[in-house]
C-alpha cells in the first residue's frame, strides 16, 4: 500500500482518531467531523439558538480545515488565549486552511447570526478572540510567509505569527516592523497598528502594508489596496478586526544587517527619578535607528526593585558606543548587558517558555515627552510585591511613526512620543484582585498625562471611550463599517458600532 492510499484509507482515519497520536496525525489527514447532535449556540444579540446537526455537518464538510466541537481533540488548545484569565468555550471552532474556508465560516456565521470571534496569535488583551457559545474562527492552521527578494515584499497568510515573518524576511537580509514577542499574531498586531523595535526607523507595521486580501461579512474575498477598495484599505490600518477577516497581508520589507546592538542597564531604585528624567531627554534626542525604553521593575519573589533602561541600535555599529556612553552616566550602573545580537534572536528573547502560566493586567496611554511631574507620580506610587511582577514605564514611539499624518491611516495617535504602561503579572491560579486594584490605583495617578491609548493594549473600555480614541477618524471609520458590516457581525474588537 503506497502512502497516498494509506492516507486515504478509512483504517488510517480510524487509527488517527483513536490513538494518543491522533492530534499529530489528524493534522495531516482530513478527518471529517461527524456531527452527532444539534448544537446550542448564541446569536449576535446574545439569544440562544439551536443549529440543526445537518446544517452543521454541511458546514463541516465544506471545510478543507477542521470544525472542532467541545470534546474534539484540539478544541481546548484552539479556544485558549495567551492570557489564561480568559477561559471561554465556543460552541464551534472553525480552523480554516485557506481563504475559501474563511469564506465558508463567515457565511455560516452570518446566515445563522452567530456571535463570532477571530483568533490569530491569541494575544488579545481584552480576550475578544474567543467567545462563549459562539463560533470562533481560529486561523492557527493558516500560516505562511513568502518573501519576494527582488520586490522586497512578504506575502503573509492571515493566521501567521510575527516570528515567522521575522525569520523568513531576515533570511533574505530584509525586515519590517514587527512586535517584540515572536508568538504574537500578525493579524491582531497589524490591524491595530503595530509597534516594534524598528518602528521609529521604518514606521508602524501598518505603514509597511501594501495590500490585503479580506473576506468581508458578505462572504466575498476582496483586495484592499490604494487602487482597489481604498477606503477599506485605509480603515484596516488601525481599525482592527471590524471589517472582516484578513486572509493575506503584503508587506514592504527593508534591507537591514542581521546583527544589531542591544542591551539593558540596571540602576538602583533609589535613582529612579533621576534615571527616568534622563531617559525622557535622551529619548527625545535619539536618532530613528535608536529605540529606547525605561521603567521600574519589581521582581516576583521579592528582592530589590530596580530601574532599567533598555535599547536597540539598528544603525551603523561604529556609531553605537558614542550613543550609548551617556546612558552609563545616568546613574550608578549595577549591571549592563550591551552586546551585538542577531535581530531574529532578539525578537524571540521576550518569548516565554510557558506563555499561559501567568495572568496579566495593564493600563496604558500615549504621552508626549516625559515630564518631571509624571516621573514623580510614577515613582511615588510604585509598589512592588513578592507575589507578582510589576513593570511601570515607557515604550518609545516617534521617529518615522510620527511623520505620518493622523488621518493618513485609521490609527490616530502619531504625535505620541511614548506609550506609558502600568503592567502586572501573577502566577495563574493566584487571586488577581489585589494586583489589578494596585494597577488601577497607580493608573489613576498617571492617566491625566495621557492622550488616548493603543486599542491593541486595551483590557476593557466602553463604547464611548473606544469611539473617542479613534479621534477625528471615527466618522470615516463608521462610514466604512456601515458599507461592509452594517449588521456588526465583527463586533468582538475595539468596536465601531454601526447602530
Ligand atoms: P488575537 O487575540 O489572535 O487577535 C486579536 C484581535 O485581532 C481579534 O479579536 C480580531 O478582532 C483581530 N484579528 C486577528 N487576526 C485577524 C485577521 N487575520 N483578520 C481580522 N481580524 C483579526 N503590540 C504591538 O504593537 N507591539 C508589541 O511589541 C506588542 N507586544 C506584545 C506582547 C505581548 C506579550 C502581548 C500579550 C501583546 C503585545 N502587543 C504588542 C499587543 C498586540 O498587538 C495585541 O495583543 C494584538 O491584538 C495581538 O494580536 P494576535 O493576533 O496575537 O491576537
Amino acid at each position: 500500500m503506497n502512502r497516498r492510499h494509506f492516507i486515504k484509507s478509512s483504517v488510517a482515519a480510524a487509527v488517527a482518531a483513536s490513538l494518543p497520536v491522533s492530534h499529530a496525525l489528524g493534522s495531516l489527514l482530513h478527518i471529517p467531523t461527524k456531527i452527532e447532535t444539534d448544537i446550542s449556540a448564541v446569536t449576535l444579540s446574545g439569544a440562544g439558538v439551536t443549529l440543526p446537526k445537518a446544517a452543521v455537518q454541511d458546514f463541516s464538510d465544506s471545510l478543507k480545515g477542521k470544525l472542532l466541537l467541545p470534546g474534539s481533540g484540539g478544541y481546548d488548545d484552539a479556544r485558549r488565549l495567551l492570557n489564561p484569565s480568559f477561559d471561554k468555550h465556543p460552541a464551534l471552532i472553525a480552523q480554516p486552511t485557506g481563504a475559501a474556508d474563511v469564506a465558508s465560516a463567515v457565511n455560516f456565521a452570518r446566515d445563522n447570526e452567530l456571535l463570532v470571534a477571530v483568533k490569530c496569535g491569541g494575544h488579545s488583551a481584552s480576550g475578544k478572540s474567543s467567545c462563549d457559545k459562539g463560533l470562533q474562527i481560529d486561523l492557527s492552521r493558516y500560516r505562511s510567509v513568502r518573501v519576494d527578494r527582488a520586490a522586497r515584499t512578504a506575502r503573509v497568510a492571515g493566521g501567521s505569527l510575527l516570528g515567522e515573518l521575522d525569520h523568513e524576511a531576515m533570511a533574505h537580509g530584509l525586515v519590517t516592523t514587527a512586535g517584540t514577542v515572536s508568538h504574537t499574531g500578525v493579524g491582531g498586531l497589524t490591524l491595530g497598528g503595530g509597534f516594534g523595535r524598528l518602528g521609529r526607523r521604518f514606521g508602524m507595521t501598518i505603514d509597511n502594508l501594501l495590500e490585503m486580501d479580506i473576506v468581508t461579512p458578505d462572504g466575498q474575498l476582496r483586495r484592499a489596496a490604494p487602487d482597489e477598495n481604498p477606503e477599506l484599505f485605509w480603515a484596516l490600518r488601525g481599525g482592527g478586526g471590524n471589517f472582516g477577516i484578513v486572509t493575506s497581508f503584503l508587506f514592504q520589507l527593508h534591507p537591514m544587517q542581521r546583527e544589531v546592538i542591544s542591551g539593558e542597564f540596571v540602576f538602583p531604585i533609589a535613582e529612579a527619578k533621576q534615571v527616568l528624567r534622563f531617559f525622557g531627554e535622551y529619548a527625545d534626542a535619539a536618532p530613528d535607528e535608536m529605540d529606547v525604553n525605561a521603567g521600574v521593575f519589581g521582581a516576583p519573589g521579592g528582592g530589590d526593585s530596580m530601574v532599567t533602561m533598555g535599547f536597540v541600535w539598528s544603525g551603523d555599529p561604529a556609531k553605537a558606543e558614542k550613543l550609548i556612553a551617556p546612558i552609563r552616566k545616568a546613574g550608578t550602573v549595577l549591571n549592563e548587558t550591551v552586546k551585538p545580537i542577531d535581530y531574529v534572536a532578539l525578537q524571540r528573547s521576550g518569548d516565554t517558555d510557558d506563555p499561559r502560566a501567568n495572568g496579566s493586567y495593564m493600563k496604558s496611554g500615549f504621552i508626549g515627552s516625559v515630564s518631571s511631574n509624571m516621573v514623580d507620580d510614577m515613582i511615588d506610587n510604585f509598589e512592588a510585591a513578592p507575589n507578582r511582577m510589576t513593570w511601570i514605564g515607557f515604550q518609545q514611539s516617534g521617529g518615522a511613526i510620527g511623520r505620518v499624518a493622523n488621518d493618513a491611516t485609521a490609527f490616530a495617535h502619531r504625535e505620541a512620543k511614548h506609550n506609558m504602561l502600568s503592567f502586572v503579572a501573577w502566577k495563574h491560579g493566584d487571586d488577581p484582585a489585589e494586583h489589578m486594584r494596585y494597577i488601577r490605583e497607580h493608573w489613576s495617578n498617571m492617566q491625566k498625562y495621557s492622550t488616548g491609548f493603543y486599542h491593541n493594549d486595551l483590557f476593557s473600555a466602553n463604547q464611548a471611550a473606544s469611539k473617542a480614541n479613534y479621534r477625528g477618524n471615527y466618522s470615516r471609520l463608521l462610514a466604512v463599517k456601515k458599507t461592509y458590516d452594517p449588521a456588526n457581525l465583527f463586533r468582538l474588537n475595539a468596536n465601531i458600532s454601526p447602530a
